[in-house]
């Protein structure tokens, strides 16, 4: 590791977070930590930090460690993308209304309008590119995604920042798309990042599993003790799993971005594809925003088809590409968002590009656009 392990690079950083240096004949690679329950000694004995799996796990500890050392501040793991939002939301709740992207993830929504709204919270709905500062007035916790899913706009973080902390409102970041070493959050304003480690991080489509990180000491602790009350616990099996995926995810997102910028270079030249939006490409409505608070690109696009049965046409010929939800895992897969109730065309699918050799995956997708031109 560099001498200040802050200025390594990406690779370095993903591959050594949260190891430590191995003891003498200790394992160099431990496995998951399984044990619910933790020796309590005898009276006058000093507490351990580990007494019961619900509270703390040392395999959660390691991860959380590598995940809070690259978001740049303190990480609690949850067992899914969505316990951590929740804990987000029901946190922020607390505060005055809020405010939560009307384009992004829709168990977000839901949750506010199904859960909290009930117990008199005031939920407002703005676009991830719409009018945030109109939504201040009064709220609590102001939510963004970005780059929003699957529409993939971008909004500025610190932009948004600045407006809910003139409000008296806490800025959480959906930073599942991004990544961890595609954007930083913390560092452009915000208080609290969260995300779906069931994606690129984790990144292999075998786990579920999210996280939230702050730097307030005040904030970490109430999502600590809203963790154990709440019980969505990440299993130390999958904790285990993603911090072993994400000593890869320098890797993988470094091809992912390379695979997505060529699909969409392809799909934008493509007469049966319109409306591409990556926002890595120089042309894109949210380049420069994204340009400007992004440190690297990932793989996640999208385009649309002529219709559903071009889409079928489309799944049937390409021999790479999966019809999957989720993204972010090493095969490339397409969602059509419009099954699962975003408010998009039937015909629009969101291109996750996985790790394939960047000439097959062009290949196999050009033929598939081919086939769907033609359907
Ligand atoms: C998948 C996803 C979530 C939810 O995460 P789970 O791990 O599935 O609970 C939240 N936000 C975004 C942007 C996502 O893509």
């Amino acid at each position: 590791m560099h001498p200040d392990p802050s200025r390594a690079g990406d690779g370095t950083r993903c591959v050594h977070g949260g190891h430590v240096a191995a003891a003498l004949g200790a394992p160099l690679h431990p496995g998951p930590v399984l044990s619910s329950t933790f020796e309590l000694g005898v009276p006058g004995d000093p507490a351990p930090a580990d007494f019961y799996g619900r509270a703390d796990n040392p395999t959660w500890r390691a991860l959380e460690a590598a995940i809070g050392a690259l978001d740049g501040g303190r990480c609690v793991a949850f067992a899914s993308g969505m316990a951590a939002i929740g804990a987000v939301l029901r946190l922020g709740a607390t505060g005055g209304a809020l405010v939560v992207p009307a384009d992004g993830y829709y168990l977000a929504r839901s949750l506010a309008h199904a859960e909290l709204a009930p117990l008199g919270v005031e939920v407002r709905e703005v676009p991830t590119n719409g009018d945030w500062a109109a939504a201040m007035d009064g709220a609590g916790l102001v939510l963004l995604e970005t780059p929003s899913n699957p529409g993939l706009d971008v909004v500025d973080i610190a932009a948004v920042a600045a407006l809910a902390h003139a409000a008296g409102a806490l800025l959480a970041v959906d930073n599942t798309t991004a990544t961890p070493l595609g954007q930083v959050p913390l560092d452009l304003g915000a208080d609290l990042t969260v995300a779906s480690d069931t994606k690129a991080l984790a990144g292999h489509g075998d786990v579920v599993l999210g996280h939230v990180t702050a730097r307030d000491p005040a904030l970490l602790a109430r999502l600590r003790e809203a963790r154990s009350r709440g019980g969505a616990v990440p299993g130390p099996m999958e904790a285990w799993l993603a911090h072993r995926g994400l000593a890869t995810l320098d890797l993988r997102l470094a091809r992912q971005a390379e695979n997505a910028r060529a699909v969409a270079e392809l799909a934008l030249a493509h007469p049966a594809a319109s409306d591409v939006r990556w926002p890595g490409l120089a042309g894109d409505p949210a380049h420069a925003v994204a340009a400007a608070q992004m440190r690297r690109w990932n793989g996640v696009l999208r385009f649309t088809l002529a219709s559903e049965q071009a889409v079928a046409a489309f799944l049937k010929t390409s021999n790479l590409v999966g019809s999957a939800t989720s993204f972010g895992g090493p095969r490339s897969t397409v969602d059509r968002r419009e099954r699962w109730g975003d408010a998009v065309d039937p015909a629009l699918l969101r291109f996750s590009a996985g790790c394939e050799d960047t000439a097959d995956l062009v290949a196999d997708v050009r033929a598939a656009l081919d086939a769907a031109a033609g359907a």
